[in-house]
């Protein structure tokens, strides 16, 4: 089988270096993918497009397309694949608006009886501040945008001014309506599966670092790191974790919105039990470059199945070993100016417990350098979490380029 994978971070070179291992894959290119990836060994061809991936398939007899970033499932590029035959596992972009949309998420969580936090809808400035004048502040109120926001889309409040500023500035920003929703209390988890529009299998769990430090009030990240599995999720929590993901596909499907692709779960298990807080309509990143290494099932035989629809009856075996993953970021992430352009020193690793993915990457006279904020992560296995940890800042003692931060406390 030929196959691309679209995308360019470090989520696609994690789904790559899978999907290359499986017996079933003769020929994988990504699209554009990023010179360290190059590096690696990986054919990456110049696509960004929809169009210009259309086209590279047809020429090249692709018959299945992976995609990894939401901005590419939001565009028409599933529709011009279809048109050829060519298979590409990502979801309508109509189901897609489970992400793109907090308010349609809402919606299908509701009709699908899954526990989410209780939620207002604002229509305008005046209609938010009405709501946030009426709220006690016992506990905090969560202000939300509906559209992607790219992380800057959600405030937690815990006074009425802080409140009435996230009301002005979401809306300045992205408009109305605004979601006000109650404040839930405990651990946050992520949850992934993989649908064929009818069945699905659990991939697994992890949990990510979005701040930049580990003060909790630093500046908000793409992740700084994650670890899997979760260590809080019991057999219980796994079983509502899978009703949860079986209500929703259920209920998309009774609205004639079958889901195929990856599902993600924004989760928050509380002391009443496991809430949704968001949907994703993709893997995550940095989740996948801790969860992927764990997967022991054929990544690409998983997917050939979904998009024929055969996943009934499938499992998907993990490791039983814990992994971390670290990012490294350039100095001044995620603010501006950034320090880029600086030379980077990193070996390939190939061991299977110690893999080294590439994200910000380019190269200048055949040497790699840093050209976007998250720059590369490693992820270590080990038979305990602290085991992969001490391999993981092992491992990144070798990497070296000028201003490199990360987070020491990722899986502690
Ligand atoms: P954006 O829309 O800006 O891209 P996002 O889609 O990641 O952000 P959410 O996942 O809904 O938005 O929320 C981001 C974070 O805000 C969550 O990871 C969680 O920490 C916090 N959060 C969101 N909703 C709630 C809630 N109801 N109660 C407590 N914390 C919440």
């Amino acid at each position: 089988m030929k196959l691309v994978v679209v995308g360019k971070g470090g989520r696609e070179h994690a789904l790559a270096q899978k999907l290359k291992s499986s017996p079933l894959v003769t020929d994988l290119w990504v699209a554009p993918g990023n010179p360290g990836m190059q590096q690696a060994g990986f054919s990456c061809v110049n696509c960004e497009s929809a169009e210009a991936i259309e086209k590279f398939c047809i020429d090249n007899g692709v018959s299945l397309v992976v995609v990894g970033p939401e901005a590419l499932i939001l565009s028409d590029l599933k529709l011009r694949l279809q048109k050829h035959g060519i298979a590409c596992f990502a979801p309508s972009m109509e189901v897609a608006q489970l992400e793109s949309s907090k308010l349609f998420c809402k919606g299908v969580l509701k009709d699908a009886g899954v526990r989410t936090a209780a939620c207002q809808v604002s229509y305008s400035e005046d209609q938010a501040l009405l709501a946030v004048g009426k709220h006690d502040f016992k506990s905090p109120l969560v202000v939300k945008a509906d559209g992607l926001a790219q992380g800057k889309g959600v405030w937690v409040c815990n006074t009425w001014d802080m409140a009435e500023e996230a009301v002005r500035t979401l809306g300045r920003h992205f408009g109305f309506p605004l979601l006000l929703e109650e404040c839930l209390i405990g651990k946050e988890l992520s949850a992934f599966a993989l649908c064929d529009g009818e069945d699905f299998v659990i991939l697994g769990t992890a949990c990510d670092y979005k701040r930049v430090s580990s003060d909790p009030f630093s500046a908000n990240t793409g992740g700084m790191g994650a670890y899997s599995p979760c260590d809080f999720v019991n057999e219980a929590d796994e079983a509502e974790i899978r009703s949860i993901f079986s209500k929703t596909l259920k209920t998309l499907r009774d609205k004639r919105l079958p889901y195929q692709g990856f599902l993600f779960a924004g989760l928050m298990k509380t002391n009443e039990g496991i809430y949704v807080l968001e949907y994703n309509v993709r893997m995550g990143d940095p989740e996948t470059q801790a969860l992927l290494p764990r997967l022991k099932t054929d990544l690409a035989g998983l997917i050939m199945k979904a998009v024929t629809h055969q996943l009934k009856n499938e499992v998907c075996e993990l490791a039983s070993e814990s992994s971390v993953h670290v990012v490294a970021t350039s100095e001044g992430y995620p603010g501006s100016p950034m320090k880029l352009g600086n030379p980077i020193t990193a070996k390939v690793l190939s061991a299977p417990d110690r893999h080294l993915y590439f994200a910000g990457v380019s190269r200048i006279n055949d040497q790699l350098v840093n050209v976007g904020g998250r720059v590369l992560g490693i992820t270590a296995l080990g038979s305990t979490r602290e085991e992969a940890r001490e391999k993981v800042y092992q491992e990144m003692q070798a990497v070296n380029f000028d201003g490199m931060y990360l987070r020491q406390d990722i899986g502690l």
